[in-house]
Order: C-alpha cells, then structure tokens, then sequence
C-alpha cells in the first residue's frame, strides 16, 4: 500500500467508520470485515459492519457477528446511518456494483475510502488500496494491513477467530491458494488462541437434516455431466428451494461436489433467485473461470472461482453456458491438474 503514512495519521484520531462488504456475504467477507472491526474499536473507533444481504447460518457464532447490519432488511434508516460515518473500508470486492444501492450511497460520499481485497481487475473506488490477487482472502490482507499499521498486539483471539475462519473458508480448508506466508499466518492466529478444530467444526460440521436431503436431491436429479468439455453442471429451480425449505445460503459449497470427480475440471451451479439467474463456477488447475463469468455472466472473481447472474431465466442460462463451452474446449482438455 502507498502513501500508509497518510492512512495512519488519518486513523490516530477516533472516527466513525463503515465498513461494508459484498451480497450474499461469505466467510471471508464476513470473518474480514469482523477482525478488522474488532481491531479498530481497541483503537478507539466506532465500526459499523454492513452488508447487503444477510449471511449463512454458519457464520452467526461468530465474535460481533450479531452487530452485523443487513442492508435490505431497514435500507432506509441504515442508508441514514451510513451517509453519517466519516470513513469507509470496502473489504472483499473491488466494483461498486457488488453492493448494489449501497454502492451509490458510498460512492459520492466526501470521506476517505480504503480498499482490502484480493479479487481480479479492481476499479478505482478508494483512496486507498491493499490489493494482491495472491492472497488467499481478504482476511489474510486484513492481517497483513494490521502488521502495516504495526500493531500485531492488537490481533486478539476474536481478532484471529474472525481472520482464520475468512481463510479457511476462501481456501476450502486450506486445499486451495495456499502459500509458505499463509501457513506461517495461520501458525501465528494458532499462538493468538483460535481452536482451528472447534472453528472447522462450527462452520462446516452445523449441517441441519433438510442440508443433506438437498444435497442428495441435487446430486442424484439435478446434475449433468459433459464429458467431452471435463465439465459437470447442477441446477435449482426455485420449486427446489421451495420443497426443500432452503434460502441462498444453504447452497453455499453445492458446486464444490462437481470437482470431486477426477474427470471434471470445469464446475456450474446455476439457479433461481427471485429476480436473477445466479451462476457459480469452479474451476482446478489453470483452467481460469473469472473470463467465462465476465464475458458472459456480467461477473468475475478469481481463476478458479467466480459468479455472475442473468435476467433470462433458468433454461436460457444454462444454454447460453453450455453454448459457450466450445470457445473453452481446447483449454479445457489441455488443463493438467
Ligand atoms: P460464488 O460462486 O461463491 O457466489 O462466488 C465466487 C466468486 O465469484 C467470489 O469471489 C465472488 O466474489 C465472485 N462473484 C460471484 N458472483 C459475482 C458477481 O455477480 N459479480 C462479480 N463481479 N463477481 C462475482
Ligand atoms: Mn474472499
């Protein structure tokens, strides 16, 4: 990050901070933007968390978790309180549009603006930027951020609950984009105290029974496999969420399936939402995912994760998806994984 001598006089004295992060929030967006709330009010700030929409049920024992405002459930008078704080942090997302009305809230606003993220192609929407797309999640840059601001001390064991569980849910357990530093990270939130077994199984051992039932229905009636494109899709109907009595958060992790099978490189979730057709996709190796979300979901994300959505309904989706697959095939048969 340039120009952090400017950063820090601007937070050595006390101000009212926003901190926001992305629709359907994740663990790293939530678990992020937690530690680095816990660690500015020790230095005398007052943090408001808002998100756009709410977050997965796993997620609610965390520290602060509770304080998290969502942006949909009152826009009116969060919108208020938004436009009187005196500084802004977007963490987990580098487009404006990724939080929807709230970006045309913070937009114009005439205060500084720090951004933490590790997704591809960010815009210019801060004053301030730690950007890698190297890092496994922006909680690995929060961290990083807090030893820039050269107060480690202040990483308390909520601090490094909130910053561990953001990256081991963007690395999925520590299977994907790991590096030496981030392992010596992590050796580091173990010293602060955080239970790496306990925090493993809040968050991904607090299935309830509807969970796996859906989980079965969707692999068992709900997945196609391609392959001549080493690609597998599944989809949900809005009837689906219906019968099962599931919301967007209890699919978090669906697509993650498709890559289990050896022959599968390419991975699609597609599904209904109220208004959009939301698709996620997966990819292993180098086979990068961010160019088919941009080029043809209005998304984009990482090169082995990213999403987008559409307006044409479910069937058209899903087409238009397998109508590009041909554009990809060479790269898709020549990955090595
Ligand atoms: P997921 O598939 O879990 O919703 O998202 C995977 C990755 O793609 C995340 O890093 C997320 O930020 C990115 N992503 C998901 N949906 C969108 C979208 O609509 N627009 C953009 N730009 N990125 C998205
Ligand atoms: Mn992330």
């Amino acid at each position: 990050m340039e120009n952090i001598t400017e950063l820090k006089s601007i937070l050595a004295r006390p101000r009212d901070i926003l901190i926001t992060s992305h629709r359907n929030p994740d663990g790293d967006a939530i678990g992020s933007s937690l530690g680095l709330k816990l660690f500015l009010e020790q230095e005398g700030h007052t943090v408001k968390v808002v998100v756009p929409s709410d977050f997965p049920h796993f997620l609610n024992w965390m520290p602060g978790a509770s304080e998290v405002l969502i942006y949909d459930n009152d826009p009116e008078e969060i919108g208020k309180l938004m436009e009187r704080m005196g500084m802004v942090f977007y963490l987990d997302f580098n487009s404006l549009e990724r939080i929807d009305k709230m970006g045309e809230i913070t937009g114009p606003m005439n205060v500084p603006k720090v951004l933490i993220d590790h997704h591809l192609l960010p815009e210019p929407i801060a004053d301030f930027d730690l950007h890698s797309t190297l890092a496994s999640s922006t909680s690995e840059l929060v961290y990083d951020f807090i030893k820039l601001m050269g107060k480690e001390d202040l990483v308390t064991k909520d601090v490094a609950e909130c910053l561990f569980t953001g990256i081991l849910t963007d690395t999925g357990s520590f299977k994907y984009s790991t590096s030496p530093k981030l392992f010596r990270m992590v050796g580091d939130l173990l010293a602060k105290g955080v239970d790496d077994v306990r925090i493993q199984n809040l968050v991904f051992n607090s299935l309830e029974e509807k969970h796996l039932r859906l989980l079965g229905h969707v692999l068992h009636n709900r997945m196609e496999v391609l392959p001549e494109y080493r690609t597998a899709i599944i989809t949900l109907t809005k009837k689906d969420y219906e019968e099962f009595n599931i919301s967007r958060g209890d699919t978090e992790g669906l697509v993650n399936y498709l890559l289990m099978m050896k022959d599968v490189v390419l991975a699609a979730f597609i599904h209904e939402q109220p208004t959009i057709t939301k698709i996620s996709l997966r990819s292993k190796g180098d086979f990068s995912v961010q160019e088919i979300a941009k080029k043809y979901f209005k998304g984009g994300g990482h090169r082995n994760a990213s999403g987008g959505y559409s307006f044409i309904g479910l069937r058209a989706t899903v087409r238009k998806f397998k109508e590009a697959l041909p554009e990809y095939k060479e790269a898709l048969l020549n990955t090595t994984i």
